[in-house]
């Protein structure tokens, strides 16, 4: 059970302390204090963990502050999306709006490699408009031979460019907890040019104390991918690690599933899931077209098989694309076979605003055809 306490709650008002010590005593409750800054306004949540069943619901929202009460499921409680629950979905980081609403773009390298490379990248961004990248300076690898990402050295340089070029959120994968210091140092030497959303990637979805550790920070959002061999309930339980450690600022990110199934693509595309991950939470949902497909095939209408499933993620209300691009694909030192080009950067975003108009008219074809 949540209770949803007034707007603007301060937990310091002596009301408040009125309130627990109600809480405290119900028999067999525990309970969690949650706070939510929106862009309006700060949202506080009290989440009732134990015998809520015995709880009645108007009795609850008689208590002090308490302007609403949501039975919850047991799944997904915090990111869940429960009955009655009109809790908004959006959140704001760094002028950027995330929500389950819009879309953002999130064009950029796969991995950091030199400084030319990162510029061009962040140029191309810049004189098409984006405000979003993906950079990865630490990268997860399957041989321990392969370049494993330029780590911290990177970042400061990479970090300065994004100040230059605009760009307002970064896409960076950490693969340890050290990686959240290394890159709150690194912005804080460089005067804060930039944001960053930390990526859990797929091989670590359920590394529970790494997501224990970054849901316990509130300076940055998170991307988690699906885990690409695990459960969809899985995957949303390993958001839910996230949020219940204090971190609801979370977009949920499909990536394609491995198995041999996927042939001809390196995974097995699951974008049809955009709805149903909404329909059960009210995290924005991202796709991932390169990991997904992972080469530039193109069918023989033309069009790239990554732009084709692009497209059927967004018809299908996608949040969120994550993409590679190199400026020289050939020089790539991760995943250069799946890159787009740079000259490829405004056809793809055109490519997608089709969709997402697409996308737009349907939603109001049915709204339209419920109400006749
Ligand atoms: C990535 O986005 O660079 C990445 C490694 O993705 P995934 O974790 O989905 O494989
Ligand atoms: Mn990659």
């Amino acid at each position: 059970m949540i209770l949803i306490l007034a707007p603007d709650t301060n937990a310091k008002d002596p009301i408040f302390r009125t309130l627990t010590n109600q809480l405290d005593l119900l028999p067999n409750i525990q309970y969690r204090v949650h706070e939510v800054q929106g862009s309006l306004q700060r949202l506080t949540e009290i989440y009732l963990i134990g015998d809520t069943a015995k709880l009645l619901t108007e009795e609850m929202e008689n208590m002090p502050l308490v302007e609403r009460v949501v039975r919850i499921s047991d799944e997904y409680r915090v990111l869940g999306r429960h009955k009655d629950d009109k809790r908004a979905s959006e959140f704001q980081y760094n002028g950027v709006t995330f929500s389950q609403d819009n879309l953002n773009i999130f064009a950029g390298l796969c991995a950091v490699d030199s400084p030319p490379h990162v510029e061009l990248m962040m140029q191309a961004l810049q004189k098409n408009g984006q405000v979003c990248t993906r950079m990865g300076a630490y990268k997860p690898r399957t041989s321990p031979y392969s370049f494993q990402g330029h780590g911290k050295s990177c970042l400061p340089w990479v970090f300065d460019l994004a100040g230059k070029y605009g760009i307002k959120v970064i896409a960076m994968e950490i693969t340890h907890d050290s990686h959240i210091d290394e890159i709150s140092e690194a912005l804080e030497k460089t005067g804060q040019p930039t944001g960053v959303m930390l990526q859990i990637g797929t091989r670590n979805t359920q590394n529970f104390e790494l997501l224990k550790t970054v849901g316990r920070q509130k300076v940055f959002p998170i991307l988690l991918k699906r885990g690409f061999g695990i459960t969809l309930e899985e995957s949303l339980n390993a958001a839910e690690y996230l949020a219940s450690e204090g971190n609801s600022h979370v977009i949920f990110a499909l990536r394609g599933m491995k198995t041999n199934m996927g042939d001809p693509h390196r995974n097995f595309v699951d974008f049809s899931h955009v709805p149903s991950i909404k329909r059960l939470t009210r995290m924005p949902v991202c796709i991932d077209p390169s990991h997904s497909v992972g080469t530039r095939a193109a069918s023989p209408d033309g069009i790239m098989d990554l732009c084709h499933v692009t497209a059927q993620g967004v018809i299908a209300g996608a949040n969120m694309v994550l993409v590679d691009f190199h400026p020289v694909p050939s020089q790539a030192l991760v995943d250069g076979p799946q890159a787009l080009l740079l000259e490829e950067l405004p056809y793809f975003l055109e490519d997608i605003a089709i969709a997402r108009e697409a996308y737009e008219k349907r939603v109001k074809l049915i709204g339209d055809y419920q109400k006749s």
